[in-house]
């Protein structure tokens, strides 16, 4: 099924690549129990684990440890091949909160094998995301954003987008270079510290604070 990204301003985008950032706020990898990567670490979801505002998350069988992850999410609105950082601004159509819900059982023991992430990443409803901020709205730079997120009311989460390691422009070009960007691509830019579990029945909140919000009911599969 085709998915769509609402904007604020009522333009609409069909959901391409969704890209996730791993590591890349310092105080979540210590809390992992991991280091800052060299090199960037990216994971892919499928399209269908877009989930739009107001949306449920589905908990898979195969996993007893699902946690949130709340993100910067980037909206790609130009397609874009080896795109150097000072022209990232040019490929952005906009800015959305979303949460990089992750199967935490099954991450830790693909990690530990040796295998990939798909399934811990990837299964169907892992990536619910806000209506998307245009960029226009911030004029030619790249804003910073303070995030929340909260767990029935209760605030798990929060920081600001200037403490990523890798900043949104560095993303867009090291992303652009080994994939291509296309128009309606999704870049997850990594989650600050404060990640837990999430259990049937919670109501997940996040927040662009100040812009935009996300909603989400967390059901299991019946
Ligand atoms: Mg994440």
């Amino acid at each position: 099924m085709r998915k769509f990204l609402q904007f604020t301003d009522g333009k609409t985008l069909e959901v391409a690549n969704i890209y996730g950032v791993a590591s890349n706020y310092r105080l979540h990898a210590q809390e992992m129990g991991s280091k800052i990567p060299e090199d960037p670490v990216i994971f892919l979801k499928p399209t269908s684990a877009f989930v739009p505002n107001g949306g449920i998350i589905l908990l898979p069988d195969i996993s007893q440890k699902v946690h949130y992850e709340v993100e910067l999410v980037v909206v790609i609105g130009e397609d874009g091949f080896n795109i150097p950082e000072k022209e990232a601004i040019n490929f952005i159509a906009g800015y959305a909160v979303g949460i990089d819900v992750t199967l935490r059982d099954l991450q830790t023991k693909a990690k530990q094998e040796g295998k990939p992430w798909d399934i811990a990443k990837g299964f169907y409803t892992s990536a619910p995301i806000s209506p998307v901020l245009p960029a226009e709205m911030f004029k030619g730079t790249i804003p910073n954003f303070d995030l929340v997120l909260k767990v029935n009311n209760e605030i798990r989460q929060k920081a600001n987008t200037e403490q990523m390691e890798r900043k949104v422009e560095t993303l867009v070009s090291f992303i652009s270079n080994v994939f291509s960007l296309n128009r309606g691509d999704c870049i997850f830019t990594g989650t600050p510290e404060g990640v837990g579990e999430i259990k049937d029945g919670d109501i997940l909140y996040a927040e662009l604070s100040g812009y935009v919000n996300l909603l989400c009911k967390v059901s299991k599969r019946k």
